[in-house]
């Protein structure tokens, strides 16, 4: 069998999710449509429907103020019984759930807005609501998206069955994650071994190889969605290609030979967590979900909600942070003033503000648009989980510093003394894992870039695919390069649609920056074209194989650290629309502030980048390479760590003193 690269790998399990639906306003950023009329009316449709739900809303407010105690959660290390049968109560636990299947059947606006409420005051609750619904829920309705007439019936009996279920007393957890797959799930190795008769799958994986690991809720829910890789009888995994082989299935925790072991981390204490090994557990193929080869899709539809989950609750957890910090600004005096007004502080507090507002303004985009059936969602979700994300820590972070030797202390210690106690320490430590759950950062931005360029790439393959001869190979970019050129004069539609005074000049810039952008892009691909023909002909007249030239498409999505900054370029500029944009609708003096100050910000942001993109050369991308092999092959470990009793780590040798 033919082995994959890793790179062919990334890019077929990146391919294997895209489905047929409507492309996203900002996926069409490179090829000049992005149209700012679209994205405001899904700012519209939120406006209209934020309201929809109000009661649960109210309920789940009443219910937290009144009966949760986050504290306790977090000195308890669990989540006590009552809490969980609080939010069965409340329709929490099957908020998102179709009503035909038993639950309420809100829309991801209402679900949004309740993640986030429950996320300001309790993380951990606001994540076993999330996870409750894409556990076993989302992947049962993700399924349906892809059924055939010959499957359809049996998708109907697991809905029918699993999500009432879930909707009454049932919890379920997602289980992609295993020790050897984290990011590129392509290489799993759970393995579903189908019986002769092919009625049953025998599942196996253990805490080395194939068991499952970080499953949330994984310790109290008795429904898993477990994927695994399907092996007919006889068949051995090195044999295959296992991402063609991903299947999903629905698993019951009653099943014999499953082992659970709970997991603790940094922050999130109480959280279910747990690691599943599977000890040759059988299961009826009725509980097949999809075909098989379905498994990643499924996984990755699942992604979609799940980032715009992790927004919500960020969110949450911002706007009670920047609202200590607000307090703790006027509250503590140092230097004989608010230590808030001190300029160094102050400037922080404005960068909060504006985190917050532009993460608000995008949720909002990125929650209407998932509501509006057949959109693909994908690269909004990712810009949306990349930025909050990454707002959170920034502003957890900056809480902390503010709040000084209180902002590191823990609650309870503060309590003992007799102080106001303020959970910062908490937040900052919960904070940290949400640039790691639903897509670690360095993928999102690698993903971000995919998305993007996936209309100029596939066609670009596709020409060179084409049973053309050589020299018009060569030539294949051309319509691709005239078509951008002419894309490249109007980058947005409709960008007369930002009209208010305060903020027209960053309409401009936007326009004039994702020309510059785009132009960047272009130039960068076709240098990395000439570099690929030049390679070409010094091959051919040295008589040598060009068969492993790097072709340029490859290459180029290679460069990480050059994806990594545009991936942030792009983000900026379409976070800056969508926050403008809000704004406006809203035509708030105060509103209209917020925006401006995140477009201050986001213009030096973006600026840094260009910067640093160009400084990023060739010569200095071989360097990193060198420097870098250098460090992981230990070349400067004596130079850099001596006198240090190290920690035992497997594979590296003892320091030298
Ligand atoms: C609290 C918590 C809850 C979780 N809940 C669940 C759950 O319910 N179900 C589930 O299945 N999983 C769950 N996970 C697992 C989570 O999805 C993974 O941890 C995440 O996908 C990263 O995988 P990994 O830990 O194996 O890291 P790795 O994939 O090993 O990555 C390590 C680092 O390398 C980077 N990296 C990886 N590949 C590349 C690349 N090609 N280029 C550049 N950088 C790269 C990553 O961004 C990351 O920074 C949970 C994790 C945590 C911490």
């Amino acid at each position: 069998m033919m082995q994959q690269s890793a790179y062919d790998r990334f890019r077929n399990t990146f391919e294997s999710a895209h489905g047929k639906q409507q492309p996203s306003p900002f996926s069409r950023l490179l090829s000049g449509q992005t149209n700012l009329q679209t994205i405001n009316n899904s700012l519209l449709f939120w406006q209209d429907h934020a309201d929809s739900h109000k009661p649960l809303l109210d309920n789940i407010k009443q219910w937290m103020v009144n009966e949760v105690d986050p504290e306790r959660i977090e000195n308890e290390a669990q989540v006590p019984a009552s809490y969980l049968q609080g939010l069965r109560t409340s329709g929490c636990l099957s908020a998102k759930i179709p009503q035909q299947y038993g639950g309420l059947g809100v829309s991801q606006i209402t679900f949004s807005k309740l993640l986030e409420r429950i996320g300001s005051y309790s993380e951990v609750l606001a994540l076993i609501v999330s996870v409750q619904q894409l556990g076993v829920a989302q992947g049962l309705l993700s399924a349906q998206k892809l059924e055939s007439e010959s499957s359809r019936a049996q998708g109907e009996r697991q809905r029918q069955k699993y999500l009432k279920q879930l909707a009454q007393n049932s919890i379920g957890a997602f289980c992609l994650t295993t020790p050897e797959t984290g990011s590129d799930p392509s290489r799993l190795q759970t393995i579903a071994r189908l019986s002769q008769d092919q009625h049953s799958f025998e599942l196996s994986g253990n805490n080395q190889l194939g068991g499952k690991l970080y499953a949330t809720l994984g310790t109290i829910a008795n429904l898993y969605i477990m994927l695994a890789v399907v092996l007919y009888h006889h068949e051995n995994i090195d044999d295959i290609e296992p991402r063609q082989r991903i299947t999903a299935f629905i698993v019951d925790k009653a099943c014999a030979g499953i082992s659970i072991q709970a997991l603790d981390f940094c922050g999130w204490h109480g959280l279910p967590n747990a690691a599943i090994t599977l000890n040759k557990v059988v299961i009826s193929q009725e509980n097949q979900l999809g075909e098989i080869g379905d498994g990643l899709k499924i996984a990755f539809m699942n992604l979609g909600s799940g980032r715009i989950n992790i927004a919500s609750i960020s969110l949450g957890m911002m706007k009670q942070l920047s609202r200590i910090s607000r307090w703790w600004g006027v509250e503590r005096i140092q230097g004989g003033k608010p230590i808030g007004e001190h300029e160094l502080n102050t400037q922080q507090l404005l960068k909060m503000n504006a985190s917050v507002y532009a993460t608000e303004s995008f949720l909002q985009f990125v929650s209407a648009l998932a509501d509006q059936p057949d959109t693909d969602i994908r690269l909004e979700a990712a810009i949306l989980k990349l930025f909050s994300s990454h707002a959170l820590v920034d502003v957890a972070d900056e809480t902390l510093q503010l709040r000084g030797g209180r902002g590191y202390e823990s609650y309870a210690s503060q309590r003992r003394r007799g102080d106001h106690a303020v959970p910062v320490e908490r937040l900052f430590r919960s904070a940290r894992m949400m640039k790691i759950g639903e897509g670690g950062s360095n993928i999102l931005q690698l993903y971000i870039m995919r998305c993007l360029l996936n209309d100029f790439l596939n066609k670009y393959r596709t020409l060179q695919q084409g049973k053309n001869r050589r020299w018009r190979q060569y030539l294949a970019l051309l319509p691709s390069a005239i078509r951008f050129i002419g894309d490249y004069l109007s980058p947005y539609a409709n960008t007369q649609l930002i009209t208010a005074k305060q903020l027209r000049r960053h309409s401009q810039y936007i326009i004039k920056t994702t020309r510059a952008y785009k132009k960047l892009i272009m130039i960068q691909f076709a240098g990395e074209y000439f570099c690929y023909l030049t390679q070409l002909a010094t091959h051919y007249m040295q008589g040598q194989s060009t068969k492993a030239i790097r072709k340029p498409d490859q290459s180029f999505e290679q460069r990480q650290v050059f994806l990594g900054l545009c991936s942030q370029i792009a983000m900026y500029l379409s976070i800056m629309s969508v926050t403008c944009l809000r704004a406006q609708n809203k035509a708030e003096p105060k509103a209209m502030e917020l925006a401006d100050e995140f477009c201050i910000q986001a213009r030096e942001k973006i600026e840094l980048f260009f910067i640093q993109i160009k400084n990023h050369s060739r010569q200095r991308e071989a360097m990193v390479k060198i420097r870098g092999m250098d460090t992981l092959n230990h070349q400067y470990a004596d130079a850099l760590e001596q006198n240090i009793l190290a920690f035992e780590l497997r594979g590296i040798k003892p320091n030298k003193d």
